[in-house]
């Protein structure tokens, strides 16, 4: 098994390749053994242009499964596909997103090909010729470091934003292999006609990838408004400290921190909250933090990546005015 390549399960939408799948390749890169080749899965429809740029993160040799057949994420038609591949192949490594593809597909995969999986890791340490996977436990109270025996194929589910994108090469030529393969209707039952994208106002705050938090700091209901208002027009869910679930201006379910949600979105935006240890430690595992507030020792700002010491009652409704130019 150590001998295998390292494989990337990517994930496609809209022509472009997502984040996830961008980060998945740097970290394969970084993970990669002298002697292996890193390589991409890549599956879709018109994906094929896609497959030519992933030499600029590392990826060294695409397998390109491509058709009408694979326009939809379809889990059945994945896992046909990918226990073939897995035997036919023989990677010794494999890294998914930690996405609702991803989490649909290692597990089930591990114990199809009796490998070994952790889920949701952070960050990985090298320990001799090993990867030690690093993943958050306990509510996020605690790190474990997780070893996988070597001699059979280890899995991995990596978090969405906490893996640095790396360009290695502006263009670089990769070897893109099309695999003719079709799912089979006996393995394949459902078909999937279509997704519903889900509304950022009743979705899991877990699972949102940009929210706005807001707290005691907006005084009262009228002027919290203005945060929904901004949510509205950037797709972003509205969340907020415990006074502001306490005062009644946001459910339960919207609270962050020890004692409500604890999140990890691409972009957070935190107004109006001081920073108490107990909202922090629901914010840790964001990407990006930009915090606004009017006073400058606030404790916030040393949690944030970026910090905006003023008014948001002058600053919101300017990012407001400009959204809806921009979106005009
Ligand atoms: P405040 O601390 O009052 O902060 C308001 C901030 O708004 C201030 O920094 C102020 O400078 C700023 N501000 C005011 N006006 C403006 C303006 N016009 N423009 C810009 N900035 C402005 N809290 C949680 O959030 N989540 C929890 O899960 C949680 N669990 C708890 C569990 C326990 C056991 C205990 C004891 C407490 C818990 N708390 C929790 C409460 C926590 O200790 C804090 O009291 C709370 O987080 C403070 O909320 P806040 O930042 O909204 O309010």
């Amino acid at each position: 098994m150590e001998k295998g390549d390292l494989w990337v399960i990517l994930e496609h939408g809209n022509k472009e390749l997502s984040d996830i799948s961008k980060e998945l390749c740097s970290q394969g890169r970084r993970m990669k053994k002298s002697h292996a080749t890193l390589v991409a899965i890549l599956v879709g429809r018109e994906v094929q242009e896609s497959a030519h740029r992933l030499g600029r993160y590392g990826v060294e040799k695409t397998y390109l499964v491509e058709g009408e057949d694979w326009a939809r994420f379809n889990e059945e038609a994945y896992m046909d596909l990918l226990s073939n591949l897995i035997v036919e192949k023989s990677p010794s490594l494999i890294l998914f997103g930690s996405t609702p593809m991803g989490n649909a597909l290692a597990p089930r995969l591990a114990v199809r090909t009796r490998g070994a999986l952790v889920t949701d890791c952070v960050d990985f340490k090298k320990q001799g010729d090993r990867w030690v996977a690093v993943k958050s436990i306990q509510g996020n109270k605690i790190n474990a470091k997780v070893t996988l025996s070597a001699d059979r194929l280890q899995l991995f589910t990596l978090k969405p934003g906490a893996f640095e994108i790396e360009e290695v090469a502006p263009l670089q030529p990769i070897e893109v292999i099309p695999i003719p393969f079709r799912p089979s209707p006996v393995r394949v039952r459902t078909k999937i006609i279509g997704f519903i994208k889900a509304d950022p106002k009743s979705s899991p705050l877990e699972e949102a990838e940009v929210i706005l938090a807001g707290g005691k700091g907006f005084g009262n209901l009228k002027e919290f408004k203005v945060l929904e208002e901004l949510g509205d027009l950037m797709g972003a869910t509205v969340a907020g400290s415990r006074p502001a679930v306490d005062l009644g201006w946001l459910p339960y379910e919207r609270q962050i921190g020890l004692t409500g949600k604890k999140i990890s979105p691409r972009l957070l935006l935190v107004s109006g909250i001081s920073g108490a240890f107990e909202f922090v430690i629901g914010i840790k595992d964001s990407n990006f933090i930009i915090a606004i507030n009017k006073d400058p020792a606030a404790p916030i700002f040393k949690s944030a990546d970026a910090g905006i010491i003023g008014d948001h009652h002058e600053i919101l409704p300017v990012l407001i005015e400009t959204l809806k130019k921009v979106e005009k």
